[in-house]
């Protein structure tokens, strides 16, 4: 079954719910940069995540950025989505691998850390950027979203993420549903999602049993009406030129030393590891748009 993220809403409008099915993007991230379990899990429910917040966008222009770092093992995380449900991340270190001694779980709140930050960076397209930032809760990253949503967004939120990992270290299943109170919400549809949420079971438990994204939806609200439905997956767009644009807001003396000691430089996406050569003529060329620019 393909990923897909479903957008779904309540009859009085009051509560919304996105829910996607991630297995394929997490496994492609796995083998993307051959994540070993702990590490896997922690960048699977980030991508999940971000994946929806993809989905929030309001145009095609617009891209979203997420960044964590709590000072644990796994160093800084990073993952971006835009609304055509093109996700991609990557982590400090791919490789690590602890589980919680009592529960046999993996450890992600202990690789992530808690000393630290998650970041959301909105891309409008043009100069326009958004960032909003919180301190992390428990670096099991859906706490960390929650918090998120409700301080820096002013949306209260339940987030539920879950990436199984399989005894092969590939991903067995793995999802993410968000549920938002919308601003005109009585106490009753709190007290109603409430009661939904304390007997939801682990998102990556239902679609291991072979749940959709709509039927996570209808899990919590049985009723309620699916509005759009995309799917989701891995996507890098990176590009010689894109990287040709970074390196043109380097100094001039920098760029000067590369042509010059090292004769080229290269350059490689952490995204998804592509390496772009810059020789000689590819740094005249840059340096050339920055005389010509008066930079
Ligand atoms: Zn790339």
């Amino acid at each position: 079954m393909n990923d897909k993220l479903v957008y779904a809403i309540t009859p009085n409008q009051h509560v919304r719910i996105l829910a996607c099915t991630t297995t394929q993007l997490c496994e492609a991230a796995r083998r993307q940069h051959d994540l070993w379990p702990t590490s896997a899990a922690a960048l699977g429910r980030m991508m999940s995540v971000t994946a929806i917040l993809g989905a929030m966008l309001k145009s095609e222009k617009e891209k979203v950025t997420v960044q964590i770092n709590g000072g644990g093992a796994i160093g800084t995380m990073m993952a971006d989505a835009n609304c055509k449900g093109q996700v991609r991340g990557f982590v400090g270190d791919p490789h690590q691998y602890l589980v919680y001694n009592d529960t046999n779980k993996l450890a992600v709140g202990l690789i992530v850390g808690t000393n630290g930050y998650l970041k959301v960076i909105k891309d409008m397209g043009l100069k326009d950027q958004f960032a909003g930032q919180v301190a992390l809760q428990s670096g099991e990253i859906g706490d960390d979203f929650a918090y998120y949503f409700t301080v820096s967004e002013q949306t209260p939120s339940a987030v539920s993420v879950g990436v199984l990992v399989d005894t092969d270290n590939s991903i067995k299943s793995a999802g993410a549903m968000i549920i938002q109170i919308m601003p005109d919400a009585l106490e009753e549809d709190i007290v109603a999602c409430e009661q939904a949420l304390s007997t939801l079971r682990p998102v990556s438990e239902l679609v291991a049993e072979g749940m959709s994204a709509e039927d996570l939806v209808r899990v919590v609200f049985p009723d309620a009406e699916i509005l759009s439905e995309k799917p989701l997956g891995w996507y890098c767009d990176c590009s010689k030129d894109r990287f040709k644009a970074g390196l043109s807001t380097l100094d001039k003396k920098d760029l000067e030393e590369m042509l010059h000691e090292d004769h080229g430089c290269e350059v490689k996406c952490e995204y998804c590891n592509t390496v772009y050569q810059f020789n000689e003529h590819d740094l005249n060329v840059i340096l050339g748009f920055k005389a010509a620019c008066g930079r």
